[in-house]
């Protein structure tokens, strides 16, 4: 199928992006790297009455480091981040390792991270990384510019707390997380994961200070499983609390079953998926 009719407007900068949104109305839809949206269109499951393209606006393609701290553009792809410099992704090595699930080539080479957090599946690596790791996502609107954090982004299926004439301009994540790890399950590869869980520990002395656990595709959005990263606080990073925390994060998660998978397949699978990604995570970065 052929989308809808529509009006196309190309704009230069975040201001002029701004304003055609806040003229145009609720029907308008930005366009980024199209690899939602347009196919959405062709399935005429959005039918907007017009797309503001801002691929070409300025100063929101940058990968910048302040220390700890790493700030993503709205408008990088997907591809950029799969092949970032040993130096930009020091401590955020989690970032190629999830570049590589997002869909097939020709879509990382289009689709940005900023695209990414607005359609915001509920199995989207960037949403599940944005909240594993605390990032703030840089909002700007006709108001001026706010930060929202990740767990109060992501509001329900495909629902953010962006406002109709708002626009993501920046991701900020505060600090690194190098053991950091992504497991996923999908039918084939490429397509979006029936269940994906990206863990992320910090390890002092031998133990674990902090963890982060965050379960994608089993809600509306993707969840933390605070029980999970409870039983690994304080403990060392060993098989029994790894078992100890997939079983919680099984318990706790409500899923849904549908055409990929059932209820309690999908338990099954972040029982396992939860207990890889805290293995491999302990054996990264270190
Ligand atoms: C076959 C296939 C498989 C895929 N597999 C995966 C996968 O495994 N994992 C995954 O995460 N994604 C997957 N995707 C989606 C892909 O990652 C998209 O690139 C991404 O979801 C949206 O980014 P985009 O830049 O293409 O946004 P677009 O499609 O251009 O826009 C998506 C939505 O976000 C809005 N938007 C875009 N940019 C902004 C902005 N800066 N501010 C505010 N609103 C904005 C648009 O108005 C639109 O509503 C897949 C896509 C396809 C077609």
């Amino acid at each position: 199928m052929k989308p809808a009719p529509f009006e196309y407007h190309r704009v230069h900068s975040r201001d002029e992006a701004i304003a055609r949104l806040s003229e145009l109305g609720e029907d308008a839809k930005l366009l980024a790297g199209g690899q939602s949206l347009v196919p959405m269109m062709n399935f005429r499951i959005v039918r907007p009455s017009a797309l503001i393209d801002i691929t070409r606006v300025s100063g929101l393609d940058h990968v910048a480091r302040d220390g700890g701290a790493l700030s993503i553009g709205a408008l990088v792809r997907h591809a950029t981040l799969e092949h970032l410099g040993p130096e930009a992704s020091s401590g955020y090595e989690i970032l190629p390792r999830a570049a590589r699930f997002v869909g097939h080539f020709p879509i990382r080479a289009r689709g940005t991270f900023g695209g990414s957090l607005a359609h915001a599946d509920p199995a989207g690596e960037w949403c599940m990384l944005a909240l594993a790791l605390d990032a703030q996502i840089v909002c700007e609107g006709p108001a001026g510019t706010r930060e929202v954090e990740a767990a109060d982004f992501f509001q329900g299926f495909m629902t953010t707390a962006l406002a109709p004439e708002e626009i993501v301009t920046e991701v900020r994540f505060p600090r690194p997380w190098p053991q950091a790890a992504i497991q996923e399950f999908a039918r084939r590869h490429g397509d979006f994961a029936i269940v994906a869980v990206i863990a992320a520990l910090e390890l002092v002395d031998g133990r674990c200070r902090e963890a982060r656990i965050v379960i994608g595709g089993v809600d509306e959005v993707p969840v933390r499983v605070p029980e999970a990263e409870e039983a690994l606080r304080g403990a060392e990073p060993e098989p029994s609390a790894f078992e100890e925390a997939a079983a919680a994060a099984a318990r706790e998660i409500d899923p849904v079953g549908d055409l990929h998978g059932s209820v309690r397949y999908r338990r099954e699978l972040t029982e396992v998926l939860v207990r890889r990604a805290l293995h491999e995570a302990v054996g990264n970065g270190g």
